[in-house]
């Protein structure tokens, strides 16, 4: 260990995005022709790349519009006007009811996650609070700034969190104290969004708590408390571009809360967090939202689809999904080793193209096209009948 590192972050590994220690992935992404690709259903994008016409709109863009020696534009003006457009319209609020002093942007919602962290916990100052099994991201970046992360679980029916469990941690870890409460509206990796006792539960939480809220998959649940977020300055709702809006390319996150902690948050952020294309890119996007969302539907029937062929197997628990992808479980009396045998079935797949998520003592698939998803099927059921 280089002798002038923080000692913590000696226990911490680097997060492997795709699956971990793939040597034969080439360093440069675009350099894979589209036909050597794998059926990538392990990261929640979309499976379908923004229409030609926009990027042709872009390109042009690029090359008429876009200054590559001059700095982006670090106040995200014309963008916070647009998402706060969006933002309305997707809760059926008033015009201006959010407009862009409610919006913070980040380099993917994964930059705002840490300005919150910093903003909240630094310092020894807070810790924070997870139920698990969800995103990964909270727990990894609140230990890379030294924050500690409680844990406590949901139910293995249906996922709620256990809130008493919640109750119990908040009032008994005090050095230091939870400062901040990570959701996600719809769970991922379960798919489940909060419940009513759930969303009492975040509405009876001290203001001396923050309550995030990540609404990554929105467009999918079409579910929101952005309304609620306008009254409750101790409430933020996170949302991205890199899911339903299909920009994962060009990381564009952001952070709908009161003014004064948007503020905040655009105080700690970096002052050219985001690429001047990344703006022009979530900017088109927002302009041709009709467009580029009208493939959801069709992935929702892809999920019901899936979801109710996986069901069907008898060595598996499937749970109903409101976002992008597909969670279950092996049942118990199929296996003793459930982890050994998950891992096996994903390394199977793997070989064969096939990249899928071992997570939360389960498997999650994304919804990817038709062609992806009805070979995934075949594929894992393949697995399936081999291994039990
Ligand atoms: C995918 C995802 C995000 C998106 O992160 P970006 O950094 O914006 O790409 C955030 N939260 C959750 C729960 C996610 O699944």
């Amino acid at each position: 260990m280089l002798p002038f590192i923080r000692l913590d972050l000696a226990q911490l590994t680097a997060y492997a995005p795709h699956s971990e220690g793939d040597l034969t992935a080439p360093v440069l992404p675009f350099a894979l022709t589209k036909a050597d690709q794998s059926d990538r259903l392990d990261t929640n994008e979309s499976p379908f790349d923004l229409p030609d016409t926009l990027k042709q709109v872009l390109a042009q863009a690029y090359q008429e519009r876009i200054e590559a020696n001059r700095y982006p534009d670090g106040g995200h003006i014309a963008l916070k006007r647009a998402i706060a457009e969006y933002v309305n319209e997707s809760a059926s609020l008033p015009q201006n009811q959010v407009n862009q002093a409610h919006i913070s942007i980040g380099n993917g919602s994964d930059e705002l996650i840490r300005s919150l962290l910093i903003a909240t916990c630094l310092r020894g100052e807070g810790s924070i609070l997870v139920a698990e099994p969800t995103f990964s991201m909270y727990a990894i970046l609140a230990r890379t700034l030294g924050i500690l992360v409680a844990a406590v679980e949901r139910s293995s029916v249906n996922f709620a969190i256990d809130l008493n469990a919640a109750e119990a941690a908040i009032r008994q870890i005090q050095a230091p104290p939870v400062r901040v409460v990570f959701v996600v509206h719809p769970n991922s990796p379960t798919g489940n969004a909060l419940t009513d006792a759930e969303i009492s539960w975040l509405r009876s939480l001290p203001e001396h708590i923050l309550v995030v809220i990540d609404e990554a998959y929105f467009e999918f649940s079409q579910r929101t408390l952005v309304e609620e977020v306008l009254q409750r300055h101790n409430w933020v709702i996170l949302r991205t571009f890199s899911k339903a809006f299909r920009l994962a390319a060009h990381r564009v996150g952001y952070a709908i809360a009161h003014p004064d902690l948007i503020a905040i948050l655009e105080k700690v952020r970096l002052p050219y967090n985001l690429p001047t294309f990344s703006q022009l890119a979530a900017l088109t996007a927002l302009t041709h939202r009709q467009q580029i969302l009208r493939t959801i539907p069709q992935m929702i029937e892809q999920r019901t689809q899936l979801t109710q062929k996986l069901t069907q197997h008898p060595a598996l628990q499937v749970w109903s999904s409101t976002a992008n992808f597909v969670f279950f479980r092996l049942h118990k009396e199929w296996s003793d080793k459930p982890d050994f045998l998950l891992h096996r079935i994903c390394a199977t797949l793997k070989s064969q193209g096939t990249l899928i998520r071992q997570t939360g003592d389960g498997i999650r698939i994304t919804i990817g096209n038709e062609e992806e998803n009805t070979r995934t099927f075949h594929r894992l059921k393949a697995a399936l009948d081999q291994y039990l």
